[in-house]
């Protein structure tokens, strides 16, 4: 089969992506296989690119916002009978039986491992999962508008539990890429006046459509005090801003997965009066299924660039100097 691999983490204009030629994988013991209909890309996977997170093992797919249907199913399976309309996520596997994992904290297991980190992900023609972390998905859905539910829609979603955003509060949103343009639509559906604040124009354009109260400039201040914000852009220089225009009480997320150096905090401007800093770490089952079916029904507007599968090394350049909006997607 075909597929994309990291060969030579680096900057995304050094090629760290090559293509090649695989076997097509044999689902093992609880594993199904996935023909892949399309994959979206992650900001994870240009993190994964240019060596933010370091390779677990050489030359791995990338890809976990796979929409595909089942091929196969391994020895041991019960779930999935092939053909059926699938997803594939970040979340790959878990240990079951350590603390996290019992307090219903499985994003945290010190054993997780994750597609297209561990193990090969969706940017091919095929991959396996273990079956207990695959999505069934609706089958009417075009796969391109599908993928980007995901990773951009789970993450946003425990990104918004974690906030803490009160019924019919307000809501900052800094940096409005595919998670966010997600997370803002389950917001305003919930009541929430929404404000974004992001470094492109383009973005504050989709968000007023979206229906966001304003849309200002990265660093400016929102029209009212914040009760929550989420922070999407992997900008640490934004963590005292975002706090500094939280009101009292209020919690601000880190939704990345990587985020550059935070400036120095202080106590007074950004944390006293009970203000809180959070992170959010990958998700839980229960997050994936809860998000799939609230976003099943209430199908979101979900933006999308399609790119021929051929070209992604091009989407990740694309997404590096935020060339577009909403979300990129691999199609077969
Ligand atoms: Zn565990
Ligand atoms: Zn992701």
């Amino acid at each position: 089969m075909d597929a994309w691999v990291v060969a030579r983490p680096g900057p995304i204009t050094s090629h760290p992506l090559e293509r090649a030629r695989l076997p097509v994988p044999a689902p093992g013991p609880g594993e199904v296989l996935v023909e892949v209909e399309a994959c979206a890309v992650c900001r994870t996977d240009l993190h994964l690119a240019e060596g933010d997170l370091p390779p677990r093992r050489p030359r791995t797919v990338p890809g976990h916002e796979v929409v595909g249907r089942v091929a196969a199913a391994g020895p041991d399976t019960v779930r999935f009978a092939p053909g059926t309309r699938v997803g594939v996520a970040w979340l790959r596997s878990t240990c079951g039986r350590c603390r996290y994992c019992r307090r219903g904290m499985e994003n945290l297991c010190p054993a997780s491992t994750y597609t297209g980190w561990d193990a090969d992900g969706g940017y091919a023609g095929y991959l396996t999962a273990p079956e207990d972390y695959v999505y069934p998905l609706p089958e009417d859905a075009p796969a391109e508008k599908l993928a980007p539910l995901l990773c951009a829609g789970i993450i946003g979603y425990r990104a918004l539990l974690r906030c803490d955003l009160p019924a019919g509060g307000r809501l900052g949103i800094y940096g409005f890429g595919a998670s966010a343009h997600l997370t803002a639509q389950i917001a305003i559906a919930q009541g929430a006046t929404v404000h974004v604040l992001t470094r492109s124009a383009g973005a504050r354009e989709l968000a007023m459509t979206l229906g966001a109260a304003s849309a200002g400039g990265a660093a400016d201040s929102p029209p009212e005090p914040l009760d929550a914000a989420i922070l999407f852009a992997p900008a640490g220089e934004l963590v005292p801003v975002a706090l500094a225009a939280l009101d009292r009480g209020g919690t601000l997320a880190v939704a990345g997965i990587h985020l550059s150096d935070i400036p120095a905090l202080d106590y007074r401007r950004h944390l006293f009066q009970e203000r809180t800093l959070r992170s959010v770490t990958a998700n839980t089952r229960a997050d994936g299924r809860g998000y799939l079916e609230l976003a099943t029904a209430y199908p979101p507007r979900v933006a999308t660039v399609a790119y021929p599968f051929d070209a992604a090394d091009r989407a990740l350049d694309d997404l590096a100097a935020d060339r577009f909006e909403g979300a990129a997607v691999l199609v077969r």
